[in-house]
């Protein structure tokens, strides 16, 4: 039986080396994404087509929106920081990872709470050197999880009673318990082990059925997957290869919102498909949720 499917168009054309961790704001209807390694995160409006980006002057993996506006918490190459959409100033915060140079922040996202979640990998790849790290309203980060190798996307149930986490590089879609009161996890299982050759689960985001859509990166696609039976259950055709995130949004949260990347394609690759690196979209039959906001309140020097 052929999987139902439909087919993303261009959202907004750009170039990101690797554009990442797209983020519906529904109070101002703009769309929140980021280029990781020219460290930049990006506002653009999808019926204007402006984009407005804040230069972070690192690379930076993930970010989630603040809790009264005005900016976000983000996930670098030296750590946790804030930063201001009026000044476009950044502050740092803390680095849990000091003594580990090598390694830099990926995605990350906010719980139900407004914890922020993170997680680490090493640049040059090295196996099982990445742990995934929450940072709480009191700025206070407590170490989650160790031994993964590309920590990427994640997503919480709409009970809060599950928290998902992929390892790209090991192919992986792990599944916890979750504790929403004191942001514990336990009872780590494995939810799907895709065995694509070279196609890497990448970001991920959830829909009010709790099923789990996931970014191909060198899939061309979105897969909309069950995580109690691992079966795929539907799929959106992107148009370029190295897809990397999704969320939803739109007036109505129908509209999945898709980053990808151009990252290592030669000219020729790039020649056949011009428009990697940039933010696709398509309607689908299937809602999402509003993304959680970070809770901590601390902003240069005060609380
Ligand atoms: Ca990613």
């Amino acid at each position: 039986m052929s999987i139902p499917s439909t087919e993303a168009t261009l959202a907004f054309k750009s170039e990101a080396t690797l554009g990442e961790c797209p983020v519906w704001d529904e109070q101002v209807g703009r769309l929140y994404w980021i280029d990781i390694i020219s460290g930049k995160l990006c506002r653009c409006d999808p019926s204007s087509g402006e984009n407005v980006a804040f230069a972070i002057g690192s690379p930076v993996g993930s970010f989630a929106l603040r809790q009264g506006g005005q900016g976000a918490i983000i996930a670098t190459e030296g750590g946790f920081a804030f930063l201001g959409f009026d000044s476009g100033e950044t502050t740092p915060l803390s680095d849990p990872e000091p003594h580990l140079p090598g390694n830099r922040f990926n995605d990350g996202k906010c719980d139900p709470k407004g914890r922020f979640w993170a997680g680490t990998l090493s640049c040059d790849n090295e196996k099982d050197a990445g742990s995934l790290y929450c940072i709480n309203s009191t700025l206070n980060i407590t170490k989650k999880w160790d031994h993964l190798t590309c920590s990427n996307g994640m997503a919480w149930d709409t009970d809060d009673h599950i928290f998902y986490l992929i390892d790209s590089v090991n192919q992986t879609i792990h599944c916890f318990d979750y504790d929403l009161e004191t942001g514990g996890i336990s009872n780590q299982s494995v939810v799907a082990q895709l065995d694509y050759n070279n196609v890497l689960p990448d970001g991920m985001t959830i829909d009010t059925e709790n099923k789990l859509w996931v970014a191909l990166y060198n899939g061309s696609a979105i897969i909309r997957l069950d995580p109690s039976s691992g079966d795929i259950l539907y799929k959106v055709n992107v148009p370029v290869p190295q897809v990397t995130s999704c969320t939803f949004g739109g007036p109505d949260f129908r509209e999945l919102y898709i980053t990808t990347a151009r990252e290592g394609m030669s000219q020729e690759e790039i020649r056949r498909k011009p428009l990697s690196g940039s933010v696709f979209k398509a309607e689908v039959p299937f809602y999402g949720s509003p993304a959680s906001r970070f809770a901590g309140k601390k902003s240069f020097g005060s609380y």
